[in-house]
């Protein structure tokens, strides 16, 4: 049926840049036989998926939206694909996104945008829009999504669905294309609040294959989607973030959490302001981190491993034109403005003042988390200032584009975990809305309980 869906929608949504249907039937016929046998390798045996394409998979393409990876097929799978396909998952393909994860609308991809099935001249978010698109379109009940400054979150809110961007470390990064290996991390996509709670567990826990993998029992979302589903909220504390409103805000956006907010009061958490000063320099901070770990993470692609290579067999060129001709033409513009920053940052002389100085904000933005979370325990807040801008409108000001992360970045930030789930849609333009829960790292659990009783 998801096949079917997909045939039909697809051509006008484009979340997928992958499709594999024999593979999906095939990996569903095994499902069955094992459950004939009575084998039921998890709760979500059977059900199909949607992956993002910056994670590897051994059987399809991993091209991470870029045309320096057209049609590589990686020789492994990674942890987050295999936990999948363990726990009977069907992999119906791979996900449109902005190119290698950078860009809040998924227009940077090099293989065209994908659009917002709730008005198709609309961005889905990015950079994992085709995520999102595919769960908003119907094409499948579940994804998987990564993000690094809110690309699970942010086309989360600007679709309808549910994002979540687990504890830094939660989930392995084996496998995952890495951006900025800081603040990637990937995490489940879907309708519900349980859906995604049931995804969550499937694919965390420590990997022994990620350095930065924590080595500690997976919080128990799915309990916590549970015991949240009875609506009561008596006894938790909810703070809301002073800086993320104002200037910027559309109106509807506001309007929206303002009611989310006392829905939650309705429920029985007492709710009380935070101020967190540090939280209005995320942005630029991460604009420096981000495009440093990605200068130095994206010089793998030298035209020599793998990937595109251009001026093959010219015996004319050296190495070195060779990979400048391939890095030329291979990367986008969103990628190679990265690359130069991040060079620059990283540089000696300016190392200090613009990489350390990001590192120190980093730091001030972990303490006013700590000293939230000692007086609540969740923070909420819009995942995103405004809903779905239309096709086209920011891609000449990378600026605005840059903004549409502006409540996501902090949890990145400082490692913590955070999700975004609708909450009805603007009085403005009837568009989604997405209500931000934060929560201190390996509390993911905590937002759960919340975020289901607001459900
Ligand atoms: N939109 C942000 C960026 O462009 C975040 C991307 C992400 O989370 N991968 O960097």
């Amino acid at each position: 049926a998801h096949l079917d869906r997909i045939t039909a929608v697809d051509p006008a949504v484009h979340a997928f840049l992958h499709v594999d249907a024999e593979g999906a039937l095939a990996a569903a016929r095994k499902v069955d036989e094992d459950i004939a046998q009575g084998h039921v390798a998890s709760p979500l045996a059977g059900v199909p998926l949607a992956l993002k394409d910056v994670l590897t998979t051994q059987d399809m393409p991993t091209t991470c939206g870029s045309k320096m990876l057209e049609g590589w097929v990686p020789p492994y799978d990674a942890t987050v694909t295999r936990r999948l396909r363990e726990a009977g998952v069907i992999i119906l393909g791979k996900t449109n996104m902005d190119e290698f994860a950078m860009g809040s609308s998924t227009e940077n991809s090099a293989y065209g945008p994908t659009r917002n099935p709730w008005d198709l001249d609309r961005i889905p978010g990015g950079s994992g829009g085709g995520s999102s698109a595919a769960l908003a379109a119907f094409e499948a009940p579940l994804a998987i999504g990564t993000d690094t400054g809110g690309s699970i979150r942010q086309p989360g809110a600007v679709t309808g669905t549910v994002g979540v961007k687990p504890t830094y470390g939660g989930v392995s990064r084996y496998g995952l294309v890495a951006f900025s290996s800081s603040l990637d991390q990937a995490g489940p996509c879907a309708r519900t609040v349980l859906d995604a709670a049931l995804l969550h567990e499937v694919i965390a826990g420590h990997d022994p294959l990620d350095s930065t993998s924590i080595d500690q029992p997976v919080p128990a979302v799915v309990a916590a989607a549970r015991a949240g589903a009875a609506g009561d909220l008596s006894g938790v504390k909810v703070g809301v973030v002073r800086e993320f409103r104002g200037e910027g805000y559309q109106p509807g956006v506001v309007a929206a959490f303002d009611t989310a907010v006392d829905q939650l009061r309705k429920l029985g958490a007492e709710v009380v302001e935070v101020s967190c000063p540090s939280f209005t320099l995320a942005l630029p901070a991460y604009y420096l981190i981000a495009p440093s770990e990605c200068s130095s993470n994206l010089a793998r692609f030298d035209a020599m491993r793998y990937g595109l290579r251009v001026g093959e067999g010219d015996a004319a060129l050296s190495a070195e034109q060779v990979m400048s001709l391939t890095r030329e033409a291979g990367f986008g513009p969103e990628v190679k403005r990265r690359v130069i920053l991040g060079t620059y940052a990283l540089s000696a002389g300016y190392y200090d003042a613009y990489y350390g100085s990001a590192q120190k904000v980093r730091t001030l933005i972990s303490r006013d988390f700590a000293a939230a979370y000692e007086q609540v325990d969740v923070l909420v807040a819009p995942t995103t200032p405004t809903t779905a801008f239309p096709i086209g409108e920011r891609v000449g000001d990378p600026m605005q584009m840059y903004l549409a992360d502006l409540c996501t970045i902090p949890s990145n930030l400082a490692g913590n975990a955070a999700m975004s789930v609708p909450c009805g849609l603007s009085e403005e333009d009837g568009l989604p809305v997405g209500f931000q829960i934060m929560a201190p790292a390996l509390a993911d659990d905590r937002m759960y309980r919340v975020a289901a009783a607001y459900e």
